[in-house]
């Protein structure tokens, strides 16, 4: 299944300092076929963000999951923006990932994170994706939140411990 890598590594190796954008390059590295040519990514991260603690490839499968249900969501659009921005928060470096396809209905929103749920047709999801990165962002003590932009599109957040001395 495209994106789903992440049995292969889960539980190998072990939380280490890392960074955040390296993390994302690797991501969209591994992203860079699914990306259709009238789609533009566009990366706003600043260059001094501290180190988080954590799996990199684990965190490199949260971001996979999200820009392939990003991309998903745009389809055939003419046009297709996914924005990614992260910033330091309260000892934690908060990570958003923004599209500009139709968002996600209120009656589908409380469902999402539902293990196989999906809104695909057979086939083209396993609704999977983001009941694994919940599952992975929480056992980094961390978080998953989706919501919609009010200029539209879906928006959806995580947010990951820094590497702070106590928790080596
Ligand atoms: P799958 O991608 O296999 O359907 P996911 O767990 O990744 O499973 O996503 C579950 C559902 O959440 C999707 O079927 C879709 O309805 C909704 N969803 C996820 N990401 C987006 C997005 N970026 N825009 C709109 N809806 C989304
Ligand atoms: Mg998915």
């Amino acid at each position: 299944v495209k994106g789903l890598k992440l049995y292969a590594h889960r539980g190998s190796g072990e939380k280490t300092p890392c960074l955040i954008q390296d993390i994302l390059k690797n991501a969209l590295e591994f992203c860079r076929n699914i990306i259709q040519p009238h789609m533009e990514i566009h990366v706003d991260i600043p260059e001094n963000l501290p180190e988080i603690f954590a799996h990199p490839q684990q965190i490199e499968q949260v971001f996979i999951n999200l820009i392939t249900n990003a991309i998903h969501a745009m389809g055939k659009a003419p046009s297709g923006e996914i924005l990614i921005k992260a910033c330091e928060q309260e000892n934690s470096i908060q990570v958003e990932i923004k599209d500009r396809g139709p968002g996600i209905p209120a009656d589908v929103l409380p469902k999402i994170f539902q293990p196989f749920f999906t809104t695909k047709k057979a086939g083209d999801g396993t609704g999977l994706g983001l009941a694994i990165i919940k599952d992975i962002l929480e056992e980094h003590d961390g978080g998953l939140h989706a919501a919609n932009a009010v200029e539209g599109g879906a928006v959806f957040t995580f947010h990951l411990p820094l590497n702070l001395p106590h928790r080596r």
